[in-house]
């Protein structure tokens, strides 16, 4: 994956999110680990445009919204081989939240502990503290009107 993308509109934004699920899905069943995106930067910066393209990468059909009271969201993961048990990509927008606890009080645990799962956390740095250190950041930074820098760690 390269390291820094520079969008001009948010087509472009959901194209990096679709290229990076892709990604995801090729090697999902090796994993030994939930894979873990850390979403940080900008109000506005795409990050929630961003995870609409990585959810549809995903095959997902439901739309990713900006959960403004729900805090987590759960979706199926439709992909891949069917014989295969599917994990569940979780969408967990903490802007409302400061405290790592409420995050904790979902079962946050049990969701990372299992490696079929995906989940990626917008305002991840409000609850860095109970991250693991395999966690993927992307920080998204608003350039002007429609350019938006993304940067992978
Ligand atoms: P965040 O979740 O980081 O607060 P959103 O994805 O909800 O950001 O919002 C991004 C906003 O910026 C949207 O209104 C979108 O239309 C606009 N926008 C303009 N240019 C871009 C771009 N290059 N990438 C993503 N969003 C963009
Ligand atoms: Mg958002």
């Amino acid at each position: 994956m390269k390291q820094i993308y520079l969008t001009k509109n948010p087509t472009q934004t959901k194209k990096v999110g679709i290229i990076l699920a892709e990604k995801i899905l090729g090697s999902y069943f090796h994993r030994k680990k939930a894979v873990i995106f850390g979403l940080k930067g900008d109000l506005g910066g795409g990050k929630t445009t961003f995870l609409q393209g990585f959810a549809r990468g995903l095959k997902i059909k439901s739309k990713i919204l900006s959960p403004t009271f729900v805090l987590m969201k759960r979706f199926e993961i439709p992909f891949p081989k069917k014989q295969q048990k599917y994990g569940d990509f979780y969408h967990i927008d903490c802007y409302r939240t400061n405290s790592s606890k409420e995050i904790s009080d979902l079962g946050f645990q049990e969701i990372i502990s299992e490696p079929k799962n995906i989940i990626a956390i917008e305002w991840a740095e409000k609850i860095s503290e109970i991250l693991p250190e395999n966690t993927i950041w992307i920080k998204f930074i608003v350039i002007d009107k429609n350019t938006r820098k993304i940067l992978f760690n």
